[in-house]
């Protein structure tokens, strides 16, 4: 039994070639990729202008991997979290973010089927890294995120965050697939300004991205400014320590000349004191960032607490006042499962 191949799995550069080989002619091949990537059609038959032979070809030769929606939770905030399941019945998560009074919509993508990195405080470490996800499975979340939108809103995504399941540095050839097809005119046309790519903190994948050219935005999740506290919470630190994640991302500064983001989740009496806050300034002096201060989303069986609003602000306004840009962002989606990993952990 011949056992077919996800069609999405492929790059455009590497299917030409294997079309060519089958007799196809370049306009074909071109013909292929808008409905794969521009239509985002999910079945060979609905291929219309693709002569019978040429559909018959890909149906002998690849599947389409799908993702269907398994679960849905909608918060009272407008925030929408999606489960969808994989085609080896795998669940990840996906979020659609109103922002500015429904303005702008964020989704928040995955990246693996879980994570390897077991921060303390994420749910999703918890429950280990099961698989690397393709990119038309990164691709097809944008996607259904966006249809939503487009249906419910009657409005297109306005930004796309890496920051649901998995360390999508660590998944970085199917990341960067996904994204050059999200970026190209061929595909979505969606601009790399408006990506951002969230990191634990893998120094020399920072350095790689940035030398192979990629503009997104990168958002480090920060969490603790000094290597004793972040190793207790976050276990890459103790091979990524914050030295060498500031000299990976000065040089990502450098070559892309893009701002910077910490995110930085407050945890009430462990990194929400003025030293923290004294610390974060220091980190803050390498290159241009911004903070955004972020409020917990309690996760079962974590012991870190959520800082009070009290000391969240004040926290906040030492920054602010030391000449770091800062935003407060309060947690979304509080009566459903929000925190990245629940709800794909459900059930
Ligand atoms: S916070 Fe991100 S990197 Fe850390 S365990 Fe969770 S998903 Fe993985």
């Amino acid at each position: 039994m011949v056992i077919k191949k996800d069609i999405l799995s492929y790059t455009s550069a590497e299917l030409a070639p294997i079309l060519s080989e089958l007799g196809w002619e370049k306009y074909r091949i071109g013909q292929l990729n808008s409905w794969l990537w521009k239509h985002c059609v999910r079945d060979f038959e609905s291929m219309s202008n693709l002569s019978v032979k040429h559909r018959e070809q890909l149906s002998s030769l690849f599947r389409i991997n799908k993702l269907t929606e398994d679960k849905k939770q909608i918060s009272n905030d407008g925030t929408v979290k999606f489960r969808y399941a994989l085609h080896d019945d795998k669940k990840i998560e996906s979020v659609l973010i109103p922002v500015s009074d429904d303005k702008r919509f964020t989704a928040c993508v995955s990246s693996q089927v879980g994570c390897s990195l077991t921060c303390a405080f994420c749910a999703t470490g918890k429950m280990g890294l099961t698989r690397q996800l393709a990119a038309g499975e990164i691709f097809d979340q944008v996607v259904e995120v966006n249809k939503f939108c487009e249906e419910t809103y009657d409005q297109k995504l306005s930004n796309i965050v890496f920051m649901g399941m998995g360390e999508p540095l660590l998944n970085y050839k199917n990341v960067c697939s996904s994204i050059a097809q999200l970026t190209s005119k061929d595909g979505l046309n969606f601009s790399h300004k408006r990506i951002t790519i969230s990191t634990a903190g893998i120094a020399k994948m920072i350095v790689k991205l940035a030398e192979d050219g990629w503009k997104v935005n990168l958002a480090l999740s920060l969490h603790a400014a000094d290597d004793a506290k972040r190793n207790e919470m976050m276990p890459i630190n103790e091979s990524n320590n914050l030295h060498t994640l500031m000299q990976a991302l000065k040089f990502y500064h450098r070559m892309t000349g893009n701002r910077i983001s910490f995110e930085y989740i407050a945890f009430e009496h462990f990194n929400d004191y003025e030293k923290d806050a004294k610390n974060l300034v220091k980190l803050c002096s390498h290159f241009p960032v911004i903070v955004n201060i972020i409020e917990y989303n309690p996760v079962e069986g974590v012991d870190y607490v959520k800082s009070s609003e009290d000391r969240l602000n004040t926290f906040a306004k030492y920054l602010l006042k030391h000449g770091v840009m800062t935003t407060v962002r309060k947690s979304r989606g509080k009566d459903i499962d929000a925190a990245c990993g629940q709800l794909a952990n459900k059930g």
